[in-house]
Order: structure tokens, then sequence, then C-alpha cells
């Protein structure tokens, strides 16, 4: 096989969505599998709703993602005197015509689609040979006869009857090219071997590959894939998914989590569902992509985040987990103790987010109490306890996790106290709730010193609760 070139080319008029991650992603994906070349290519013709700030999240977020590209960006708008050269072409031939009918009103076309119509262009100067001028547009002279088929590689055989497809606008009257003359010069000079991108881009294949037939170059092969849809099987809504796809890393979501997520969906490996990046590489081929669209599934992205926060290594979590620390009041936080820190808490918590909350007791006093922890374990009876193993720990110099079972494991022998008895006043003393993680890493982690203040502020905080 020739070199694989695949391309994404996303349009900068809104942020980049899950649906575009997962077009991404796939394009990606063949790309790396077939060591090929992974083309991004900005397509910003449409200069009313094109903005530059899309594009920059566009590529934060593939970056974040880790989709990193080969070639480009790209920029239509910096290719106008190709798409020029190929409407010359297409000029000569015979294949194209200018135009000077008004430009169909927008609202108009639109309010005839509703109605269950497909606007066509009637053909009105299609044989009048008008020359260049203002105002005038160039039109794609569709083959009115015949049926333009393609074997896509996903969906299987497609086929257009070209009475359905009208004269194109190839470049608008401004000089701007149209959708679907740009991403064909595009792709043919690009030499993109496979495009993938969404199934609701399948009108406007048949159209590109008439374009293609007029230009006499051999078309890509075409792979589209299904739709993404919301729980209850409606299209992606804000409700069902439809963030952008920096909402989730704002969520506290992994990136390796949302890669092996969105390959997931509408794709598999046998029933295998953790993928690591180089086994997405090496498993992924578009024979195994469903037809039908894939169903978003929140939970399962938790289960998947839940299971990278798991398996990420110690620093490289920290590292991670910085930035959501800062919504907890702490910034810069020493990486050093904060990768001691995650692994008590990688378990408990299925996001960045969950495990920021969780991680702010290690960092800062963590008072208030829990209004019914205190109640339950801060009691005037727990006065006395909470004094004896202040006392021990302070006799510990270096309360490893051993000394400090045997000194808990001591004194349930010695009192005929419970262990729960014991451990939940000093639980709750140190971090101000009933659940936690294991108590013995909690003041081995915290150190002496710290643990023994916030004992402190416990026995004044029962002493006085009267209870
Ligand atoms: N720019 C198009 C979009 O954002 C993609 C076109 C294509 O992949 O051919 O939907």
């Amino acid at each position: 096989m020739s070199e694989v070139r695949t391309r994404f080319s996303p349009s900068p008029t809104g942020a980049l969505h899950l649906g575009g991650a997962h077009t991404a992603l796939f394009n990606w994906l063949i790309a790396r599998h077939y060591q090929g070349t992974f083309i991004l290519r900005i397509e910003d013709t449409d200069q009313e709703r094109s903005q530059e700030k899309f594009v920059t999240e566009i590529l934060e977020a593939m970056t974040w993602l880790g989709l990193d590209w080969d070639e480009g960006p790209y920029r239509q708008m910096e290719r106008l005197p190709l798409y020029q050269d190929y409407i010359n072409r297409l000029l000569a031939s015979g294949a194209a015509y200018y135009c000077n009918c008004p430009p169909q009103d927008a609202k108009a076309r639109q309010a005839a689609m509703a109605r269950g119509e497909k606007p066509k262009y009637d053909g009105r100067c299609r044989e009048l040979n008008l020359p260049a001028g203002p105002g005038t547009a160039v039109r794609f002279k569709t083959r009115p006869t015949g049926v333009t088929h393609w074997d896509d590689q996903i969906k299987g055989p497609i086929a257009f009857d070209n009475q359905e497809l009208d004269d194109l606008v190839l470049q608008r009257a401004d000089g701007i090219p149209t959708y679907n003359f740009a991403v064909v010069v595009d792709d043919i000079t690009m030499a993109v071997t496979h495009v993938i991108r969404g199934e609701d881009h399948i009108p406007n294949t048949p159209r590109q590959l008439l374009i293609y037939e007029a230009l006499n170059v051999t078309p890509p092969l075409f792979a589209h894939m299904p739709l993404m849809l919301g729980k209850d099987r409606a299209k992606l809504s804000k409700r069902h998914g439809a963030l952008p796809a920096l909402a989730y890393r704002e969520q506290g979501f992994l990136p390796p989590s949302m890669a092996n997520y969105l390959a997931r969906l509408g794709w598999s490996h046998g029933d295998q569902e953790i993928f690591s990046r180089e086994e997405l590489i090496e498993f992924f081929t578009l024979d195994h992509v469903t037809k039908s669209p894939g169903i978003f599934d929140e939970e399962k992205l938790l289960w998947l985040n839940s299971h990278y926060l798991k398996e990420m290594p110690a620093p490289e979590l920290a590292r991670e987990l910085t930035p959501f620390l800062a919504a907890q009041g702490i910034t810069e936080p020493d990486q050093d103790y904060l990768a001691r820190v995650v692994p008590t808490l990688s378990a408990r918590c299925k996001t960045l987010v969950e495990m920021a909350a969780a991680a702010r007791f290690y960092f800062l006093d963590p008072r208030p109490y829990e209004e019914k922890a205190a109640k339950k374990f801060l009691t005037l009876g727990a006065v006395p306890m909470l004094k004896e193993i202040a006392a021990r720990l302070d006799k510990l110099p270096d309360p490893s996790e051993e000394a400090l079972n045997r000194l808990f494991t001591d004194l349930a022998q010695t009192t005929g106290q419970k262990m729960t008895n014991l451990a939940q006043p000093v639980r709750v003393a140190l971090t101000a709730k009933t659940a936690s993680p294991g108590l013995y890493e909690i003041i081995h982690i915290l150190g002496r010193e710290e643990a023994l203040r916030r004992i402190q502020h416990a026995i004044e905080f029962a002493a006085q609760s009267g209870a």
C-alpha cells in the first residue's frame, strides 16, 4: 500500500466537540496504524462564522488528547490561489461555468428544506457562456444522468442518482471557494488517501466524486463514521455529552481515558475494553468500525477514568492534579509531597476534580468538621482517648505505618476498645470527615507534628462540645 495519509479538517466555527474529537481520533489512529501521515487542516472559508479563538481551542484540545499532527495546520484561506488554479482548469475544460444569478437566499433555502424539499438550482446560466465579472460565481456542471457511487469503507456501497444533484457553486462571487470544492482540491493536493468523517457528510460525497471525475483524478477512499448519540438515542445535545472536548479536561478526565473511550465508541476489538495507546494503534483498522451509532455513556467514561487514575504513575498524576488543586486554594504544591498523597486517593476518586477535593486536608487545616462526624466522634467522652493517642504518638519520632499499627493495636488491647472507636475520632481530627484513606498512611504523610496539632484542635473542640 502506498503511504496512508489522513486528515482532520475542522471548521473553526465552534469549539472541538466530542464528535469532532471522535473523528480526529479515528483519522489519527489510521495514520498511526499504517505509519502514515496525519494532516490537520483548518477549513476557515466561512469568514463570517470562523474565529481565531476556535482555532486556538481546537489545537489545544487535540494537543490535550495527544492527537499530534504531522502536517499543518493548513488554512484554506491561505490557499486561495490554488483553488483559483483548479477553478481555471474546470472552466477551461467546460466542467464549470460562470453564473450571475443572485446567491440563493439562505433563509429561503432553509425554509424549503424544512418543507422537505431539496432546493435545486434550475441551471439557468448553464448554457449562457457568461463571462467573468463582478457578482459572478462559478458553478459546477453536474453530470445530470447516471449514478455516482462508492464503496464506503465503513458503510459499504452507497449510490446517488445524479438527478438529485444540482449545479453546485464552486466559487462564490467574492472569490472564496465553497466547502465541497475546497475539500476536493485540498484532498488532491495533500494526497489524502482516506477521507474519514462523520456520516452527516455522506450527501456531500457524490458531489465531491463528480468533481474528482471532472478533474480526472482518482478519488481517495471514503469512510463515513456513525454519529454519536445520547443515551436515549437522541442526537447529541448539551444534555448528552455534546460538550467541547476541553470541558472534559475541566471536569477532571485524563487524556488516555478520553482516547480509550472515544476509540471504543463505534469500534471494537473482541471484548477488550481497556487499551493502551500502543494497543489502539496496533489494533485499530476500519474493518471493525460499526455501522450503527455509538451511544455516549458518561458512566463508562467515569469507569475508564477511575482505571487510568489508578494506573498512572504517581509523579505524573501529581502533575495532572496540580492545576485542580488551585480551586481548593492550594497553589504550587510540593510535587514530592503530592506524589506521596495521590496513591492514597487514586482508588477512591473518579475524576481529578474529586481527587483535588479529597486531597485538600493533606495541605490545609481541614476544619470545620463535618457536622455529623463531629457530633458522633468528637464528644466529651472521646477526649481521654484522644489525649492518650496524642501522648503515644508524641513518642513516635517517625510514625511509620507499621509503628502506627502497633500503637493502635496495643491501645485496643489495653483499653478493650474496638479499633474503629479508636480510629474514627482521630480520622475526624485529621480530615474533618468520617471517610478517608487509611489512617496510618494519612498520619505517616502528614507527619507527627501536623497530626498532633490536629488532634489537639479536636481535643479542644470535643472538650467544649458538652456532649
Ligand atoms: N470542515 C468539515 C466539518 O467541520 C469537515 C469536512 C470533511 O471532513 O470533509 O464538518
